[in-house]
Formats: C-alpha cells, structure tokens, sequence
C-alpha cells in the first residue's frame, strides 16, 4: 500500500510535470503481469470487447477484458481461441475484479483441433471441466499440464477419444474425488474380475448385489486402463481400436464423478455423442 503510495505521488508529479496523460499515469501504478497461460472461454462482451477466462501458469485461472478484440482487424489474432498456448500480459485494477489484458502471443498453435467440429467439441469438454473446477486466483500447475498435455494430443492423432478419457480421469484424481477401484463402497466385496457399477448420484463403485437401478458397468478392462493413465504419460500410450469400448466406460465413469462433484450436468457433455 505504502508502495502504491508512493507511486501514485510520482505519478501525480509526472503528470504535472511531464503532461503524461491519465492512462500512463495508471500504467504507472499498476505495472503489467506476464503469465505463460491457457485460454479457456471467451464470451462477446459489448460491440467491440471479449471477456477471457484463461488459467495462467503463475495466476491461476483469471478473467479479464480483451479490448477490441471482435473487431475484424484485431490485435489478438487467433490467440483467444480455446485452449489457446499463449503468452499473456495484463493489468490488474485494484478496485476490479477483470483484469485488462493488454497483450497475447500465441505459443502453441491447436489449430487442426479448434477448427474442426469433432475435435473443437472435445476441446470444448476440456474447457468447461477446467472452467468449473479451478477456483479462481489459485494456481494449478498439474492442471496445467494436464489441459496442455490433452489439447497437444487431441491436435496430435486427430482424436479426442483416448485424451478425452484421460483427462476426466486425471481432473477425478487430483480433485481428490477418485473412488476406491478394487471393493465395494457400500459392502467392501471385492470386484475382481467382475464389473463394478456407478451412477452420477454417489462418488463411489459399487458391486453388482449393491448396484441401484440405472447404474452403469465399469468392467475390469476400464479399470485396469485407469491404472495405465495413473502410470503412464498419455503422449506414451499408444492407443488401439480394442481400447475404445475400456475409454469409453472409464470416461463416462469420470464425467459422471465430475457432475457428481460440481453439483450439475455438463452443457458439452450431450454434444460428445453426436461428435
Ligand atoms: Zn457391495
């Protein structure tokens, strides 16, 4: 505070003495933060301006104003694009709570991904699960690998099938919301060989004796593929047709966890069946 004190007498004395205009006086007060970052949503705000989510490396997720930004002729060019790899420059305003952002460059382009409809719709998975489950401000360094390392591979084998799964499996665990894979919830039998069952009302796997009507089978290949993705890098996994039905039942099991935890359905959820 002292600080910002300080700064805003000098600045005052600059503007005097220099006729600096009001906005540099205001750059003067709130010097720009640079964050390596990930662009999660963008909404049209106004004619001119979008409003930016984006989880930055150092920031952790924040939302700021992209000023002229739906002008034909902008300054971002495909930067804001979701899941955009970019380098960020903001302004923070004290007594707001969207940050100006002044400045992208794109680090990582996801083009094939963002431009196709099949893979832009698993993208937009993506986007929504990290929306909905990163806290603001706090950051997230395993998420952030997690979001990059996904939309890498989705952009890389033209698929969003097996990093789709691997992703919802990765937010389940380090959200802390994993269930036990091997027993019962309810009456701690162990699963072996057989299918466990779940539903997207409780976070646990249950036993065929205790299933509730309309749960669904995660059978013993989709739990031994969750094992692989807790061990393995997704870019190491090679992915084969007969893994399909397994990343299938692994990522519905995951999404319905996800639901469960953030108390709602997911919009991009109903798109992924018609993708
Ligand atoms: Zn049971």
């Amino acid at each position: 505070m002292v600080f910002t004190l300080v700064l805003r007498v000098r600045a005052i004395r600059t503007v005097r003495c220099c006729a600096f205009d009001a906005a540099s006086a205001r750059r003067l007060l709130m010097p720009a933060r640079e964050t390596e970052a990930i662009i999660l949503k963008t909404f049209p705000l106004g004619e001119a301006d979008r409003l930016v989510s984006f989880l930055g490396r150092s920031s952790g997720r924040v939302r700021g104003v992209a000023s002229g930004a739906r002008r034909l002729k902008n300054r971002y060019g495909s930067t804001l694009e979701v899941l955009s790899h970019v380098q960020l420059w903001y302004v923070e305003k004290e007594t707001r709570e969207l940050v100006r952002i002044q400045q992208a460059e794109l680090l990582e382009s996801f083009h094939k991904a963002q431009s196709n409809y099949g893979l832009s719709t698993g993208m937009a998975v993506v986007s929504e699960i990290s929306e909905l489950v990163l806290p603001e401000h706090e950051v997230s360094e395993p998420m952030f690998r997690l979001i990059l390392l996904t939309a890498r591979e989705i952009e890389r084998t033209g698929d969003w099938a097996l990093p789709l799964s691997y992703f919802a499996f990765w937010t389940v665990r380090l959200g802390g919301w994993l269930p036990r894979f091997d027993r019962c919830a309810s009456c701690d039998t162990p699963f072996g060989s057989k299918p466990a069952f779940y539903d997207a009302h409780q976070p646990g796997l249950f036993c065929e004796k205790c299933r509730r009507p309309g749960m669904k089978p995660l059978h013993v290949e989709a739990r031994t593929l969750a094992e692989r993705f807790t061990g393995e890098r997704l870019d190491r996994i090679e992915f084969s047709a007969a893994m399909q039905p397994s990343a299938k039942e692994l990522r519905e099991a995951s999404l319905a966890w996800i639901e469960h935890h953030l108390e709602r359905r997911l919009a991009t959820r109903e798109l992924l069946e018609n993708a």
